[in-house]
């Protein structure tokens, strides 16, 4: 397994100061405006755009501008709204349930618990891990569809199982890390590391990568 190699750590700590150097303001590009407002934006960005949630999102919130409001409301009237992004039978539920949990058992604090907010259906490891690290920056590996690729790519892991990569990053990557390396992972997999035509000659990694040597 590649994260077992005590030569994959040099290459995380060569990925993670190119990446730094390449990217210096890298940053979730989901609006974090309030913890539960993250939270929704994380569930609606299953296979959709960061840019295409916060507009979405935005007209929600523009509607319904407390948990309350949401959890109360007719889930067909929420799902007209959040239809823009996709999946919307299954995202319109998450939202609900996320908005009633706030509404009750959590008393209007979003947990700081990756567990407890997997409750929720439609809440995943990753974006469980997200609302935890962006939140509360608690240390957590968010692997998205660019981050899994950009790992594999790279040589920090052999896997394709989200759940794995996140393992083999946390191995590797220190732990004050996992929450940017996420964030880096989407800046280089948008700009280079693209999945179908990757700019290898321009890429800041080209001279390590284990896919370009
Ligand atoms: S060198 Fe190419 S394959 Fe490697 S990380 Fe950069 S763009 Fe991706």
């Amino acid at each position: 397994m590649a994260a077992k190699d005590p030569k994959i750590k040099t290459l995380a700590n060569m990925t993670y100061s190119a990446l730094s150097t390449a990217f210096p303001d890298s940053s979730c590009s989901l609006y974090n405006d309030c913890p539960q407002n993250l939270a929704i934006r994380g569930i609606l960005s299953a296979q959709c755009t960061d840019k295409r949630v916060n507009i979405t999102a935005g007209d929600l919130f523009a509607k319904y501008p407390d948990m309350e409001s949401i959890a109360n409301e007719d889930p067909e009237i929420i799902a007209g709204i959040i239809k823009p992004c996709g999946l919307t039978a299954s995202k319109t539920k998450s939202v609900i349930a996320f908005a009633k949990k706030m509404t009750g058992e959590w008393n209007g604090i979003v947990p700081n618990d990756v567990e407890l907010l997997m409750e929720v259906p439609g809440i995943g490891k990753k974006i469980a891990n997200l609302i935890v690290g962006e939140v509360y920056g608690t240390p957590a590996v968010v692997v998205d569809t660019h981050c899994k690729r950009v790992m594999k790519r790279i040589g920090i892991t052999e896997s394709d199982d989200p759940a794995k990569v996140e393992k083999d990053i946390m191995k590797v990557f220190p732990e004050d890390s996992w929450i940017r390396i996420g964030h880096l992972s989407v800046d280089l997999g948008r700009s280079y590391c693209t999945a179908r035509s990757p700019k290898c000659e321009e890429c800041p990694l080209a001279s390590f990568c284990k896919r370009r040597i």
